[in-house]
């Protein structure tokens, strides 16, 4: 026997024991986006490498090591979305979506890291994203934020998380201190490890998000980003902070949240969680109003941000917040004696056309009442309808409740739309 090819390390089969999970988190996603006034925008999975490049950063994790990155045929290089962003900014920019107009718009979808796969962390994992174009103000920092804390609020995992927030100032804000933050940097360089020290100069303020706890020790002292802010962007994060107070949104001002892509500018934040281990933050964006004219495109502000699916996914389940999700098939038909299954499908048919959300499934493929219900009990339906020659002399059917405690009943033929219409109601 040949050997059996097996899936990518890190890339997953989502089997149907888990797609109804995520229909339903996906289902809540397109809805609260649509409830803000965002529309859906698709993207393709491949774009030319020097997107990610110009956008995410050279020196950044993403870049330096975690892309799918791979030749065309013809020599073009070409790279796997490892985020959305950049490749909505983009589309935006090629079909003339920005300049001079607001967009709001969300995409969902596969993405693409070479990462060490983990619990949580995988080499194709999912997005949703979520971009505002050609808003300054704060008041679209705040909604947006906003959005995301109804996301959790309808998942039902609110308590579970906890928004930090930051402000990285302007770019030339960073760039003052930068220049400070290297100055400091040099003094302590005894102390940093090979990354940090390689991060000084290429991208010093990573420095500041370094996991070593040496590193962190050596930090004790540094000046901080929030000294070097003018009126203006001190004013913009006093804008999106008393926005959240109002709307009595709770958040914890993390100065050391720097974020990965170097896009970003003023507001940044994160949603985290304790309950997945290490692979802790489930939703991460920002404001990044230089990123439209960086590709290329008329100075545009925008802010959005993206969420992993596979670790809401995993809280879910973990928190026990996914009972109660409706099943694949909500009836089941049994077929018994000469010519019913041929009259069963045809009312069936009927049947879908009258109650259109419903899910019936048609036993095929014959044999007795016994196999059949086990098959029917299977399938995770509510009820079993069974229809034998009797039944059809008397055009009835036989209906037989799988879950809980209810009395078979019979009932004639065009009774059948409106208990089914109520089950799904149920
Ligand atoms: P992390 O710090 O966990 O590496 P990140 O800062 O690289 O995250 P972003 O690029 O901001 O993450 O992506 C937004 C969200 O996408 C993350 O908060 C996370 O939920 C999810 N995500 C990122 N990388 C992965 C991955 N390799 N596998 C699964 N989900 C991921
Ligand atoms: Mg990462």
């Amino acid at each position: 026997m040949s050997k059996t090819i097996q899936a990518i390390r890190g890339m997953n089969d989502c089997l149907p024991t888990e797609t109804n999970i995520w229909q339903m988190v996906e289902s809540v996603l397109r809805r609260v986006a649509s409830n803000y006034g965002f529309a859906e925008i698709r993207m393709p999975i491949v774009e030319s490498t020097a997107l990610f490049k110009r956008s995410i950063g050279e020196v950044t994790d993403i870049v330096e090591k975690e892309m799918y990155t791979f030749d065309d045929r013809n020599g073009d290089s070409l790279t796997l979305r490892p985020e959305g962003t950049a490749c909505c900014v983009r589309a935006g920019n090629q079909h003339g979506l920005l300049y001079n107009q607001e967009q709001r718009l969300w995409y969902m979808g596969p993405m693409f890291r070479h990462e060490r796969p983990q619990k949580g962390r995988y080499r194709q994992f999912h997005q949703f994203g979520l971009e505002a174009f050609g808003i300054a103000t704060p008041d679209i920092d705040a909604e947006i934020i906003l959005l995301t804390s109804r996301l959790w609020r309808e998942l039902g995992i609110n308590e579970f998380v906890t928004l930090e927030l930051n402000s990285l100032g302007s770019t030339e804000e960073r760039a003052n201190y930068r220049d400070a933050l290297v100055e400091f940097l040099t003094e302590k360089e005894d102390q940093l490890d090979e990354d940090s020290k390689r991060r000084m100069h290429s991208n010093p303020l990573r420095v500041l998000d370094s996991k070593n706890p040496e590193v962190q020790s050596a930090l004790v002292g540094a000046p901080k980003l929030s000294e070097y802010f003018e009126q203006e962007s001190l004013e913009h994060f006093e804008g999106v902070c008393q926005r959240l107070d109002e709307a009595g949104i709770n958040y914890v001002i993390n100065e050391k949240l720097v974020r990965g892509l170097d896009y970003y500018n003023r507001t940044v934040f994160e949603w985290v969680t304790d309950s997945l281990g290490s692979q802790g933050t489930i939703c991460a964006g920002g404001r990044y109003d230089g990123l439209v004219e960086q590709l290329g495109g008329k100075a545009t502000p925008g802010f959005g941000f993206a969420l992993g699916i596979e670790r809401l996914v995993l809280m879910l389940t973990s928190l026990d917040k996914v009972q109660n999700l409706r099943p694949q098939v909500d009836a089941y038909i049994i077929m018994l004696g000469e010519g019913a299954d041929i009259k069963a499908n045809a009312l069936a048919e009927k049947w879908r056309d009258k109650v259109i959300d419903i899910r019936i499934q048609s036993h095929c493929g014959g044999g007795n009442m016994k196999k059949q219900m086990k098959r029917a009990d299977k399938s995770g339906a509510q009820i079993a309808i069974i229809i034998g020659e009797d039944e059809i002399a008397n055009e009835t059917v036989t209906i037989k409740y799988l879950r809980g405690q209810h009395e078979q009943q019979s009932m004639a033929f065009e009774e059948v739309p409106s208990l089914l219409s109520n089950l799904i109601k149920g």
